[in-house]
């Protein structure tokens, strides 16, 4: 299906609307403090929101900031408390390692650029930008998970499938004061309407901006199943800067947020869907 890619006011226009069907948008992983973000947030490679969600209170309550963490031992003391999400012996070094450098280089505190992020073990360029936004308000880029790269692709905002260059075309398509707010939005549109597999276009009250609605919807964003593996692969690449830093393939990671999203509700929509020309 050929997508034309949408101007900067009609993408706006469609953001609009998103926002207004999803106002809630914001990061579903549970933090009182940069600090618990950025360790939540390392956690949540190629694990799901919900299950970070269910090990962090624990882990918080036993280990609140980056000096207490810091002198914690990763096998004995970390791990147990988050042995429940993937790859936790690796994540369990990483933030107690991540802690010990904040401590030794940052007076213990989350830095707000991402050149620094980015050189705190377990930290990519996805980790780094979710943190800068969320808590500072300065993203230095648009986070493409599986979900933004997705519903991207759909409501034409761009025509790439790689992550990176899918950043590039948002960046260029939003104003900066959009990103980290289009990225939450998008992730929850794609959570719980514009599922990967059964977007739910019926009761979709974007559909009247989007040139996919309809019964072909979901054979955009996503290869025939044949080839969805290696597409999986390639499409995470932005989580596999991520993943690599927590030591392991990035291959799961759609199949893994394919299968959380398959289990989200879908909000009311309020408009009856059309086509847009
Ligand atoms: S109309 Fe369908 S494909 Fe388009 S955004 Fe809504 S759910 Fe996704």
């Amino acid at each position: 299906m050929r997508i034309r890619t949408r101007t900067a006011e009609e993408a706006l226009a469609t953001y609009q609307a998103l926002r207004a069907l999803h106002p809630d948008a914001h990061c579903e992983l549970d933090h009182a403090t940069p600090f618990q973000l950025l360790c939540a947030t390392v956690m949540s490679a190629q694990t799901t929101d919900v299950a970070v969600n269910k090990a962090t209170p624990a882990l918080f309550a036993k280990f609140p900031d980056a000096a207490s963490l810091a002198v914690a031992d990763p096998a004995t003391e970390v791990e147990p408390l988050i042995s429940t999400i993937g790859m936790f012996r690796q994540k369990a070094k990483n933030i107690v390692g991540l802690a010990k450098i904040l401590v030794d280089k940052h007076g213990g505190e989350v830095p707000k650029t991402l050149a620094a992020l980015v050189e705190l073990p377990g930290v990519g360029r996805k980790t780094a930008n979710v943190v800068l936004g969320v808590c500072f308000g300065t993203p230095e880029g648009v986070v493409v998970d599986t979900h933004v790269q997705r519903i991207s692709q759909r409501l034409g905002f761009t025509k790439n499938d790689d992550p990176s260059t899918i950043e590039q075309d948002l960046s260029k398509l939003f104003a900066r004061d959009h990103w980290d707010l289009l990225s939450h939005t998008l992730i929850f549109h794609g959570r719980r309407v514009c599922d990967a597999q059964k977007p739910k276009c019926e009761t979709c009250s974007v559909a009247i901006h989007c040139p996919v609605a309809g019964e072909d919807a979901a054979t955009v964003g996503r290869k025939p199943p044949s080839s969805r593996t290696k597409r999986a692969t390639t499409a995470g690449s932005v989580e596999k800067t991520d993943a690599k830093k927590a030591g392991r393939p990035a291959s799961k990671v759609a199949k893994k947020n394919a299968s959380t999203t398959a289990k989200k509700p879908a909000p009311q929509a309020t408009k009856t869907p059309k086509r847009s020309p």
